[in-house]
């Protein structure tokens, strides 16, 4: 168990009679009288934060600039044991966007206790990765009395003191080496911000910020603590994106409890690559919730997908050269820019792939390959390699083809999930197959997309006796889309 040793430091400089050791302490001393009281603050172990807000889905916008969709969130708690660093936090989520799985209310918890990261599963609690662990770690210093609290504890440092803008600024790090950055209004001293520095997979090195903001004082009832003044507003950035909002009361009387939990470690994440012809020279290539697609021509072969992460889309690939050794895999046709089907896009430029998408997201992809990620190499960061892009401009059809063989390559126009969604076509009489993903899953509790699909296939007079979704158990067929399109329209 951490103890907060400050108060002995205090006592200690009381008794010589002089100020702080350092102006960086000085500082948040400062901020802790701004916020009530020193004594009020570093005598608080906890707090619960209760509220409402808004959580961002990043990377799952219409288009690359376009502004992210979000659930609304209701029942927000967010309680923190500083004394034991521990914290949880439940929500209650509800989509205000289309999607094949909505959601009303649906309760949403997971927290940290010490050094495990949990999320609640189906049967309890299961254990989160090492990096969300340490970022969960973290998040008990993007908040105004733990930064202030850790600032404090002797065996931080802080240093740095400077002025930016209207904040006096210091940096803290931990006896971890976990390093953050406290910016103090100069005109009230209340914290206004902590920054540190985090890994996305995606997007590489990242600033996360917490801003506080509309401080107020907090309920209780007597004692130090009741007087203590704190934010009644957060906002939570990911580099340039809004990732969460929340309006809250604060309360550091009210019994944080023990949180406290034993947690099932998750099964290993383990990457299956199932393979199933569905013509000749042509693969479905599934595992887990996201599939890709492998197409042989003469000269070389196209992957249609890097999705999910890293390691599945190396997975893939190395699936699909074991599949046709002699051919070189030349192209990957990205879908769309949303993460979970653009994650291995890095890796398959990392191993000299081609990528071929929608001329909107063509800016997005030269971004992402060009990030640094410094925090944690990636495959692309070990093994430096140029983005090459051929792009499919407006409604038009890009013909992958050679030998026999032409992919056809087409937006989803008016889709209302991804403006730039492509879907490829084979139009062989004996193939007539429709790679496509997100407009139609089959097994999805609802298809708000799969109308704008059919009306695709309809105006573009595409016969089809395959579909091949990259969601879902298998292919499907074009009585499954139109059975699909029926339901909704009861819906
Ligand atoms: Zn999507």
């Amino acid at each position: 168990m951490k103890r907060w040793k400050y108060l002995l430091i205090v006592s200690s400089v009381l008794l010589v009679g002089c100020g702080p050791a350092t102006p960086e302490l000085g500082l948040l001393e400062e901020a802790a009288e701004a916020m009530g009281s020193l004594r009020a603050v570093s005598e608080t172990t906890g707090v619960v934060l209760e509220g409402s807000g808004r959580t961002y889905r990043l990377g799952q916008n219409q288009t690359p600039r376009a502004d992210l969709p979000y659930y609304e969130i209701e029942n927000y708690r967010l309680a923190i044991d500083f004394a034991n660093q521990r914290w949880q936090l439940r929500q209650d989520r509800t989509t205000t966007f289309f999607t094949g799985n909505p959601l009303f209310g649906v309760r949403q918890t997971f927290g940290l206790d010490g050094d495990v990261a949990y999320d609640e599963g189906d049967d309890g609690f299961v254990q989160a990765s090492d990096r969300v662990a340490s970022q969960r770690r973290a998040e008990l210093y993007h908040n105004p009395l733990g930064i202030i609290l850790l600032g404090l504890d002797e065996t931080s440092t802080a240093s740095n003191l400077r002025d930016e803008g209207g904040d006096h600024v210091v940096d803290i790090a931990a006896a971890d080496g976990a390093q953050f950055t406290l910016y103090v209004d100069a005109d009230t001293l209340h914290p206004s911000r902590v920054v540190s520095a985090r890994y996305h997979p995606m997007l590489g090195d990242v600033t996360y910020e917490t801003i506080f903001e509309d401080y107020a004082e907090s309920g209780g009832l007597g004692g130090f603590q009741a007087r203590l003044t704190l934010p009644r507003q957060y906002t939570i950035n990911l580099d340039e994106y809004t990732i969460a909002e929340y309006r809250v009361t604060s309360d550091t009387q009210g019994a944080v409890g023990d949180l406290s939990v034993s947690a099932a470690p998750a099964p290993p994440d383990e990457v299956v690559v199932e393979s199933e012809e569905v013509a000749n020279g042509v693969w479905h290539l599934r595992g887990g919730s996201h599939h890709s697609a492998l197409v042989e021509f003469d000269d070389f072969l196209a992957l249609i997908e890097a999705p999910q992460s890293e390691a599945r889309t190396l997975a893939v690939i190395e699936h699909a050269r074991e599949l046709v050794p002699d051919t070189p895999l030349q192209y990957v046709v990205n879908t769309h820019h949303h993460f979970d089907h653009a994650m291995g896009i890095r890796a398959a430029v990392s191993e000299g792939l081609t990528v071929i998408t929608h001329e909107i997201n063509a800016g997005f992809f030269e971004d992402i390959v060009a990030r640094q990620h410094t925090i944690e190499q990636d495959a692309l960061a070990r093994n430096p390699q140029p983005l090459n892009i051929e792009t499919v401009n407006g409604d038009d059809t890009y013909e992958l083809s050679s030998g026999r063989r032409t992919l056809e390559i087409s937006r989803i126009v008016g889709d209302q999930h991804s403006d730039g969604i492509l879907m490829a076509y084979l139009p062989a009489v004996r193939e007539r197959i429709l790679f496509q993903v997100d407009a139609f899953s089959p097994g999805a509790a609802a298809a708000p997309f799969a109308a704008a699909l059919l009306e695709n296939i309809e105006e573009k007079n595409l016969r089809i006796n395959t579909i091949v979704p990259l969601h879902g158990p298998g292919t499907a067929t074009l009585d499954d889309l139109e059975e699909a399109v029926e339901q909704e329209g009861r819906r």
